[in-house]
Protein backbone atom coordinates (compact mmCIF):
# COMPACT_ATOMS: atom_id res chain seq x y z
CA UNK A 1 0.00 0.00 0.00
CA UNK A 2 1.52 3.62 -1.00
CA UNK A 3 0.95 6.44 1.14
CA UNK A 4 -1.63 7.98 -0.91
CA UNK A 5 -3.68 5.04 -0.51
CA UNK A 6 -2.80 4.89 2.99
CA UNK A 7 -4.49 8.15 3.32
CA UNK A 8 -7.57 7.39 1.09
CA UNK A 9 -7.84 4.59 3.14
CA UNK A 10 -7.91 6.30 6.34
CA UNK A 11 -10.40 9.43 5.36
CA UNK A 12 -13.05 6.43 4.04
CA UNK A 13 -12.80 4.91 7.32
CA UNK A 14 -13.70 8.46 8.89
CA UNK A 15 -16.35 9.07 6.48
CA UNK A 16 -18.12 6.07 6.97
CA UNK A 17 -17.87 5.52 10.69
CA UNK A 18 -17.15 9.40 12.01
CA UNK A 19 -15.59 9.59 15.63
CA UNK A 20 -17.24 12.05 18.14
CA UNK A 21 -20.87 11.97 16.70
CA UNK A 22 -23.49 13.76 17.61
CA UNK A 23 -24.20 16.64 21.07
CA UNK A 24 -21.68 16.53 23.77
CA UNK A 25 -23.57 16.84 26.70
CA UNK A 26 -23.24 20.16 28.83
CA UNK A 27 -21.28 22.01 25.70
CA UNK A 28 -20.48 25.42 26.63
CA UNK A 29 -19.48 26.33 23.27
CA UNK A 30 -20.32 25.71 20.10
CA UNK A 31 -21.04 26.75 16.07
CA UNK A 32 -22.25 25.73 12.75
CA UNK A 33 -21.10 25.82 9.89
CA UNK A 34 -21.93 25.49 5.95
CA UNK A 35 -20.41 24.88 2.96
CA UNK A 36 -23.26 25.80 0.20
CA UNK A 37 -20.84 24.84 -2.69
CA UNK A 38 -20.87 21.17 -1.85
CA UNK A 39 -23.69 20.96 0.53
CA UNK A 40 -21.59 20.35 3.78
CA UNK A 41 -23.14 21.24 6.97
CA UNK A 42 -21.61 21.01 10.48
CA UNK A 43 -21.85 21.73 13.96
CA UNK A 44 -19.23 21.60 16.37
CA UNK A 45 -20.34 21.34 20.31
CA UNK A 46 -17.16 21.84 22.96
CA UNK A 47 -16.92 21.72 26.40
CA UNK A 48 -14.37 23.91 27.66
CA UNK A 49 -12.98 23.63 31.24
CA UNK A 50 -11.87 26.21 33.74
CA UNK A 51 -8.20 25.18 32.95
CA UNK A 52 -9.00 26.09 29.62
CA UNK A 53 -8.96 22.37 28.41
CA UNK A 54 -11.17 21.02 25.81
CA UNK A 55 -12.52 18.38 27.76
CA UNK A 56 -14.92 17.02 25.45
CA UNK A 57 -16.26 17.80 22.02
CA UNK A 58 -18.27 16.63 19.33
CA UNK A 59 -19.87 17.30 16.06
CA UNK A 60 -23.03 17.00 14.37
CA UNK A 61 -23.97 17.20 10.87
CA UNK A 62 -24.16 15.73 6.68
CA UNK A 63 -22.02 16.00 3.93
CA UNK A 64 -19.86 14.77 1.73
CA UNK A 65 -16.77 12.21 2.84
CA UNK A 66 -13.85 14.65 3.01
CA UNK A 67 -16.04 17.10 5.07
CA UNK A 68 -17.09 14.54 7.46
CA UNK A 69 -13.51 12.46 7.79
CA UNK A 70 -12.08 15.97 8.40
CA UNK A 71 -14.56 16.69 11.22
CA UNK A 72 -13.93 13.47 12.96
CA UNK A 73 -10.14 13.80 12.45
CA UNK A 74 -9.87 16.74 13.84
CA UNK A 75 -12.24 16.54 17.18
CA UNK A 76 -10.84 13.38 17.52
CA UNK A 77 -6.94 15.11 17.81
CA UNK A 78 -8.31 18.14 19.78
CA UNK A 79 -10.53 16.34 22.38
CA UNK A 80 -8.13 16.51 26.04
CA UNK A 81 -5.63 19.41 24.74
CA UNK A 82 -5.50 23.25 26.12
CA UNK A 83 -6.86 25.62 23.83
CA UNK A 84 -3.53 27.19 22.98
CA UNK A 85 -2.16 24.18 21.28
CA UNK A 86 -5.33 23.42 19.67
CA UNK A 87 -5.59 26.86 18.27
CA UNK A 88 -1.78 26.25 17.13
CA UNK A 89 -2.89 23.01 15.89
CA UNK A 90 -5.85 24.44 13.82
CA UNK A 91 -3.54 27.11 12.65
CA UNK A 92 -0.86 24.16 11.36
CA UNK A 93 -3.08 22.33 9.56
CA UNK A 94 -4.49 25.74 7.75
CA UNK A 95 -1.31 26.52 6.51
CA UNK A 96 -0.46 22.85 5.54
CA UNK A 97 -3.79 22.30 3.62
CA UNK A 98 -3.69 25.79 1.90
CA UNK A 99 0.19 26.21 1.04
CA UNK A 100 3.02 24.38 3.69
CA UNK A 101 4.61 21.00 2.30
CA UNK A 102 4.58 19.84 5.86
CA UNK A 103 2.58 20.34 9.59
CA UNK A 104 5.68 21.69 12.05
CA UNK A 105 3.33 21.45 14.81
CA UNK A 106 5.48 19.87 18.14
CA UNK A 107 1.62 18.84 19.62
CA UNK A 108 1.22 15.97 17.86
CA UNK A 109 2.84 12.88 17.68
CA UNK A 110 3.57 10.77 14.44
CA UNK A 111 0.48 8.74 13.89
CA UNK A 112 -1.96 12.02 14.80
CA UNK A 113 0.45 14.02 12.02
CA UNK A 114 -0.37 11.18 9.72
CA UNK A 115 -4.19 11.75 10.62
CA UNK A 116 -4.09 15.15 9.44
CA UNK A 117 -1.84 14.71 6.17
CA UNK A 118 -4.35 12.14 4.71
CA UNK A 119 -6.40 15.03 3.86
CA UNK A 120 -3.61 16.82 2.18
CA UNK A 121 -4.55 15.31 -0.88
CA UNK A 122 -7.48 17.91 -1.36
CA UNK A 123 -4.56 20.66 -1.71
CA UNK A 124 -4.53 21.22 -5.33
CA UNK A 125 -8.96 20.97 -5.79
CA UNK A 126 -9.68 24.60 -3.92
CA UNK A 127 -13.23 22.96 -4.15
CA UNK A 128 -12.17 20.22 -2.20
CA UNK A 129 -10.16 22.24 0.35
CA UNK A 130 -13.29 23.98 1.30
CA UNK A 131 -14.78 20.56 2.60
CA UNK A 132 -11.98 19.40 4.50
CA UNK A 133 -11.71 23.20 5.85
CA UNK A 134 -15.36 23.89 7.25
CA UNK A 135 -14.70 22.15 10.34
CA UNK A 136 -11.87 23.99 11.34
CA UNK A 137 -12.93 27.09 10.48
CA UNK A 138 -16.32 26.32 12.67
CA UNK A 139 -14.32 25.46 15.51
CA UNK A 140 -12.13 28.20 15.65
CA UNK A 141 -15.98 30.17 15.93
CA UNK A 142 -17.11 28.15 18.58
CA UNK A 143 -13.70 29.16 20.79
CA UNK A 144 -15.63 32.74 20.15
CA UNK A 145 -19.09 31.59 20.57
CA UNK A 146 -20.18 33.05 17.72
CA UNK A 147 -23.63 32.95 16.61
CA UNK A 148 -23.33 33.24 13.03
CA UNK A 149 -22.93 30.29 11.03
CA UNK A 150 -19.88 30.19 9.21
CA UNK A 151 -20.08 29.94 5.29
CA UNK A 152 -17.50 29.23 3.57
CA UNK A 153 -17.90 31.61 0.50
CA UNK A 154 -18.15 34.54 2.79
ZN1 LIG B 1 -17.82 18.56 0.63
Amino acid sequence: MNLKELYQEIILEHGKNPKNLGKTENFNKDAKGNNPLCGDNVHVYLKLNDKKIIEDISFEGSGCAISMASASIMTDLVKGKNLTIAKEIIEDFLGMIKEKEELNTKNLNDDEKTKLMCLSGVKQYPMRVKCATLSWHTLVSAFENKKTEVNTEN
